[in-house]
């Protein structure tokens, strides 16, 4: 089979491979791009994942991602000319505290995050009944709030950015499997079920699944992939603004805009890739999502499903580029929807000039596993 060149090869078609292609778009290089994925348009971790989008977090590394890709959202209609916009539904994310102790971490947080300009601030249980009446008060001694925080459709996202981008000439396939990636010369070669792509630069985003290609090349990443599971509801009147989390159950809440209510609940499960429901995971999911909001206790839940997610050792993402030249990685660590629109432009950057201001780049490189420099956060759900 005669072989394809590209100048740039994008392996991974979700939020953080799409989001590389429209930044490298965007720097108008002329460079030839090409994605390839495995799957079906969203058939992937940004499209099985909760939606949710936020700045409540605890380092200021994450606060920086996430403020950048949250502004992004808010313009991405116009930014991707996509009318009809991404469904943002920016009504903030609420944090439940369950005791004072909970609650004075929180209180901590919004400090620090207050100090790096994001507006969140603590609710008493009385005004968080207010901003969703159905909330168990039983539940609430107050909560922490931002009310930029909130969710953006997966689905819509990533279209937006399908379109962007083959618009601007990038080659988009899906149903090619990326079997290995080999050096040749200054180039590499992926071969693919489709026939051989080479290319000078290639950038994996495959999430979990990045290890079985890089290992070829002496490179071991420590990543894992560890299931992930949430439901959905008939949708139900009245929606509720802001998506509701229980950080010590793992558990997110989220009401779509038509009215049917998301849960998601994280827990430690053994490292597995399959994509198989878990037969005690809908009675946890239903239970605390009843406790939580009992008036909803009547919806019927319309499908149950399971993703896997990546893990790192520090829960942070792997960004950069990797010992072998033209060979870059961006793996999320569990939070790849929401920081797709800053990893996207960072990650341009570094592949088209070898580097990027963003302090991201610099701290979230693989190196750090072997110096022990890990960056672990705090709010991880
Ligand atoms: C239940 C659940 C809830 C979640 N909730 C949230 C949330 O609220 N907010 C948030 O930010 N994140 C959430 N996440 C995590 C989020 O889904 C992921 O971090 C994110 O989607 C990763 O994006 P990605 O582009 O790196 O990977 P993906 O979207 O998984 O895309 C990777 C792509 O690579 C392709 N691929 C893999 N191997 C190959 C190969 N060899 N050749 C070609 N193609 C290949 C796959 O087909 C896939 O399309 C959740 C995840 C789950 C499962």
């Amino acid at each position: 089979m005669s072989t394809e060149t590209t100048d740039i090869l994008i392996i991974g078609a979700g939020a953080y491979g799409l989001s590389a292609a429209w930044w490298i778009g965007e720097r108008d290089t002329g460079a030839r791009v090409m994605v390839l994925d495995a799957g079906d348009f969203a058939a992937n971790g940004t499209g099985s994942c909760g939606a949710g989008v936020r700045m409540q977090w605890g380092l200021e590394l994450s606060i920086g991602l996430m403020t950048e890709s949250i502004a992004f959202f808010e313009d991405a209609e116009k930014r991707l000319d996509f009318p009809g916009g991404i469904e943002f539904k920016q009504e903030g994310y609420m944090m439940l505290a369950r005791d004072a102790d909970m609650l004075g971490d929180f209180q901590a947080n919004v400090e620090r995050q207050n100090a790096l300009g994001v507006p969140s601030r603590i609710l008493s249980p009385e005004e968080a009944l207010k901003m969703v009446p159905e909330l168990n008060p039983d539940l609430l001694v107050g909560a922490a709030f931002c009310p930029k925080d909130g969710t953006v459709s997966p689905f819509l996202w990533l279209d937006a950015l399908l379109r962007a981008i083959r618009r601007a000439g990038a080659e988009v396939r899906f149903g090619t499997t990326v079997t290995r990636l080999e050096q040749k010369g200054g180039t590499i070669v992926a071969q693919t079920t489709k026939g051989p792509v080479e290319a000078a630069k290639v950038l994996v985003c495959t999430d979990w699944a990045a290890p079985q290609l890089l290992a070829p090349l002496g490179i071991d990443l420590p990543i894992e992939a560890m299931p992930n599971e949430a439901m959905v509801t008939e949708p139900w009147q009245p929606v509720f603004g802001p998506c509701l989390v229980r950080i010590e159950h793992g558990l997110f809440i989220n009401q779509l805009p038509r009215g049917s209510i998301v849960a998601v609940v994280t827990r430690e499960l053994p490292k597995d890739e399959s994509s198989s429901n878990h037969a005690d995971w809908l009675p946890l999911g239903a239970g605390l999502f009843v406790e939580t909001l009992p008036a909803f206790a009547h919806l019927n839940i319309v499908r149950n499903w399971c993703h896997p997610v990546s893990i790192t050792p520090d829960m942070q993402p792997i960004l950069g580029e990797m010992a072998v030249p033209g060979l870059f990685l961006a793996v999320s660590a569990y939070k790849g929807f929401m920081t797709s629109p800053a990893v996207g432009r960072l990650m341009a950057d570094v592949v088209l000039d070898g580097r990027s201001n963003h302090p991201a780049l610099a701290a979230f490189n693989l190196k750090r596993f072997e110096t022990g420099d890990l960056i672990p956060e705090p709010l991880v759900i």
